[in-house]
């Protein structure tokens, strides 16, 4: 699948869960012209999260047949339950000359990168492990169980973050905020200035090496 000719990028976000990546999402995009794609997917609503706004949640039998059906552009299971990225307002968007974002787990961002080698992967690190144990807790919108494979899940995810296009550290908001959109730009405009977020780069390796030690 080739991406439209205009200018129009795909981003897939991938963070693990309690990461923070909402936040910096919220900040990153506030004053941007972008279209948020609306996962699909089995799980319950939290709560405050909305039908259609937050995901369109859909049940098993549903999800399984846009899967037969070829509607999705990836899906994956993911901590007991399907997710999926419907495939046509990722094309149209991009069609109509808008950037288009994927906030999505690893799996699934690798099957877009396959689809469309175009997009642009983009990871986002906690500061470790420890510290995704600690935002879950105190987020406290899932129980305990789900929690533990959360962080479980975390940490293969974080190793995973070597085979993203770029790669930024949620540490201090700010930073990360500014970080993330240096990226952004820097694809945009194709100047270099994203190049030292690299996954590639010496000193990222060693930023991932890092988190994953602090396990
Ligand atoms: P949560 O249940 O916390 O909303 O999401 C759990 C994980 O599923 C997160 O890593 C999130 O990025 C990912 N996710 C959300 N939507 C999709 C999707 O459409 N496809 C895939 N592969 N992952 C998704």
């Amino acid at each position: 699948m080739r991406l439209s000719e205009n200018n129009a990028k795909l981003f897939v976000i991938s963070a693990p869960s309690g990461c923070g990546k909402g936040t910096v999402l919220g900040e990153v995009f506030k004053n941007r012209d972008v279209f948020f794609s609306v996962s699909c997917t089995t799980r319950k609503p939290r709560s405050g999260e909305v039908n259609g706004v937050h995901y369109h949640f859909i049940d098993n039998i549903q999800f399984e047949k846009m899967a037969a059906e070829g509607k999705f552009l990836e899906h994956a299971g993911f901590v007991d339950h399907y997710y999926g990225t419907p495939k046509l307002p990722v094309t149209e968007n991009l069609a109509a000359g808008r950037d288009v974002v994927l906030e999505i787990e690893t799996n699934g961002a690798f099957q877009v990168k396959k689809a469309m080698p175009e997009a642009v992967l983009l990871f986002i690190l906690p500061p470790s492990v420890k510290e995704i144990d600690r935002r879950l807790h105190k987020r406290g919108t899932e129980e305990e169980e789900v929690i533990s494979k959360r962080v479980s899940e975390a940490a293969g995810e974080i190793a995973k973050a070597v085979d993203y296009d770029y790669v930024i550290m949620n540490d201090r908001l700010e930073d990360a905020v500014e970080d993330f959109i240096t990226v952004m730009n820097g694809v945009k405009s194709g100047d270099g200035s994203a190049e030292r977020f690299r996954s590639d780069n010496s000193d990222t390796k060693k930023l991932i090496e890092e988190v994953l030690n602090n396990a």
